[in-house]
């Protein structure tokens, strides 16, 4: 049995980020334990948008991070990482829309964060397939980026295991000891695992590691998805985000195509007991009703983008996207649990702020000075929740759908 520093449950992009700041802190025994490959869950399927601004000023300083890890990861590592600091085009039409844009000029201005108002003319020459008009407000995120998670992920765990992080895929976690109210050791399909301190970040599966005498996680999986339009002529491949509130939706640029997703008004939502592996991701994608979200929305989305009626659809991508009932993250320290932490419920922007939450978490874990404010983020401030009942699940189902609406500007 070998003892370490730190245990992490999860080698998704915010376990990997979490190992990555724990060696730039300087810790040295520290394992990253993945049950399949690393990033191959949700953290592979993410449309991988990197918005700073949103409706949620709690994640601005996390989404920071993150932009700045990927400047450090591509000159440490010497290669692209596929980030595209491409900027985010918002386009706000109904009024509530323009006023949520007006709000987050001004935090953009107050944070120094890049922004601009655009003419109609100025966003259309950005984005040569959007349909612009004089009643719409068009603002700019200049700095806003868009990552392939896979990379990002990889990118992280190269960097952590130069740093002396020991990477494990294949090798499963059956559960967390405690003894005495602390956490003490993790069994695994490799054995036991000694430990000052265990951090889960199984994404989805984050429930399933939880010991009976804990708080279960305040989170349900749901469906997030997006469909992939195959390369066309006149469609950059560095032109802008897009983030359309009132579709709700947004798109990207992919491979000289576009990725586009669309919001349901009422997300699937998972038991988390029953989920299987990534399997279920699988069965998702395998569904046929998301045609039916991709008709509903089709009026609003093609009155920003004529040609959206006659757009192939090349593949459709879906997956597991974890929801808190007000959209916000949990992260830290165990309440009930010594030396246990947390990182999971990272609704639909767990790739745009896994810099920040594997700086803050790193923090946590070495008792060092914290530099960010978790505290919009405690484990328990839904009080005592059962995750897997139908009030609790509509409540998470509910800030999913209403995330682009000001609340939160990702996929
Ligand atoms: C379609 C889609 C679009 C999205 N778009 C965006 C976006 O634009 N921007 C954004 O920021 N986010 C987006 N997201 C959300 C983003 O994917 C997640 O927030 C992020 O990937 C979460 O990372 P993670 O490491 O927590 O989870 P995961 O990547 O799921 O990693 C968790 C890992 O834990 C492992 N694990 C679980 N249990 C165990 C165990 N017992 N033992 C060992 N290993 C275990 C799993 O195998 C898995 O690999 C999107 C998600 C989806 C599905």
């Amino acid at each position: 049995m070998k003892t370490m520093d730190v245990v992490i449950i999860g080698g998704g992009v915010i376990g990997a980020s979490i190992a990555y700041h724990l060696t730039r802190a300087g810790v040295r025994d520290v394992v990253l334990l993945e049950r399949n490959e690393l990033a191959t869950a949700a953290s592979s399927r993410a449309a991988g948008l990197v918005l700073e601004v949103t409706g949620k000023p709690a994640k601005q300083p996390l989404v920071h991070q993150t932009l700045a890890d990927a400047y450090d990861l591509e000159e440490m590592l010497g290669e692209d990482i596929g980030f595209r600091r491409v900027g985010s085009l918002r386009v706000a039409q109904a009024s509530d829309r323009i006023v949520e844009l007006d709000r987050m000029a001004k935090v953009a201005e107050q944070t120094g964060v890049r922004f601009a108002w655009l003419t109609p003319q100025a966003a259309g020459s950005r984005v040569p397939w959007l349909a612009t008009d004089e009643t719409s407000r068009y603002g700019y995120f200049q700095d806003d980026a868009f990552a392939d998670p896979y990379r990002l992920a990889m990118a992280y765990a190269k960097a952590a295991q130069a740093g002396g992080v020991s990477l494990k895929p294949r090798t499963s976690v059956f559960g967390i000891e405690i003894e005495q109210g602390r956490a003490v050791a993790v069994t695994t399909s490799e054995g036991r695992i000694a430990s000052g301190s265990v951090v889960n970040a199984a994404g989805a599966w984050a429930n399933a590691l939880v010991s009976p005498v804990d708080q279960p996680l305040a989170f349900t999986p749901v469906r997030s998805h997006y469909w992939l339009v195959p390369p066309t002529a006149g469609y950059p491949p560095d032109h802008p985000i897009t983030v359309l509130p009132d579709v709700p939706g947004y798109t990207r640029p992919e491979l000289g195509g576009l990725l586009v997703g669309v919001q349901e008004n009422q997300s699937l939502a998972f038991d988390a007991r029953t989920l299987a592996g990534d399997e279920t991701a699988h069965t998702i994608a395998e569904r046929e009703d998301h045609w039916d979200v991709l008709v509903e929305k089709m009026p609003a989305l093609s009155a920003l983008a004529p040609e959206a009626e006659n757009w192939e659809i090349a593949h459709y991508v879906a997956g597991l996207s974890c929801y808190t009932p007000d959209g916000l993250f949990l992260l830290g320290a165990s309440p009930s649990i010594e030396g246990l932490f947390v990182a999971a419920g990272c609704c639909g922007s767990g790739v745009a702020a896994s810099g920040g939450i594997g700086a803050a978490l790193s923090e946590r874990v070495t008792g060092s000075t914290l530099s960010y404010d978790l505290g919009p983020f405690a484990l328990d401030r839904f009080g005592s929740i059962d995750p897997n009942s139908t009030e609790f699940q509509a409540r998470c189902t509910d800030a999913r759908a209403h995330k682009a609406t000001g609340s939160n500007r990702s996929a």
